[in-house]
């Protein structure tokens, strides 16, 4: 693939571009992506960050411990409020975009639910998609 992507945030303030591939698509059921998002989950992609660019606006920043304890840094539009990435303190070199920001994001292909342990009753999840209760085994980045 490696093709360059583009994607931003609702009202178009905060524009994007991602180039190289994603290392690790997935489906985050914790707490803090609830919260963050306002409902079930967040479908994100971990995508190289040198690859990675804002091309247009000023999004801004809100840092937090995550459930892992890692630092984490949720990237918003402040205008609309769209949740674009997020970035972890320990993994710098990667940026967690979230997918349905991108212009197509048609080609998303979930790798794991992850955090199961809080995902919510009425949150149906794929049986195909493996699970796991919080990271999988050497992915333990991110939150
Ligand atoms: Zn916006
Ligand atoms: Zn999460």
């Amino acid at each position: 693939m490696a093709s360059v992507r583009t994607g931003g945030c609702l009202c178009g303030a905060v524009r994007y571009e991602s180039s190289g591939d994603p290392v690790f698509s997935l489906q985050c059921h914790c707490r803090d992506c609830q919260r963050a998002s306002g409902t079930a989950y967040v479908a994100a992609e971990r995508v190289p960050a040198a690859g990675f660019r804002i091309i247009a606006g000023a999004p801004k920043r809100h840092l937090a411990k995550a459930d892992s304890g890692n630092e984490i840094t949720r990237v918003f539009c402040g205008d609309c409020g769209s949740a674009i990435y997020v970035q972890v303190s320990t993994r710098p070199d990667l940026v967690g975009l979230r997918v349905g920001t991108l212009d197509d994001p048609s080609g998303f292909r979930v790798e794991a639910d992850i955090f199961v342990r809080s995902a919510q009753p009425w949150d149906y999840m794929n049986p195909d998609v493996p699970k796991y209760p919080a990271y999988p085994p050497g992915k333990s980045y991110g939150g």
